[in-house]
């Protein structure tokens, strides 16, 4: 149960690799185009855009 899962980046459609060991929550990057993704699902995989927190945006 440690199959590793190729999923799509939601921003470029590249191949975003994920390891059987990734955790809910965990936030990789996209090696082609370097956004930060965070993994909403496990069962299956799947990935969504980090929410940005570096960038004040004065809410
Ligand atoms: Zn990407």
């Amino acid at each position: 149960m440690s199959a590793s899962a190729n999923l799509e980046c939601p921003i470029c459609g590249g191949e975003v690799t994920l390891g059987g060991d990734t955790l809910q929550g965990e936030l990789i990057e996209c090696s082609d185009c370097g956004t930060e993704l965070e993994v909403t699902s496990i069962k299956p995989f799947a990935v969504a855009e980090a929410p940005q927190e570096e960038e004040d945006w004065g809410e």
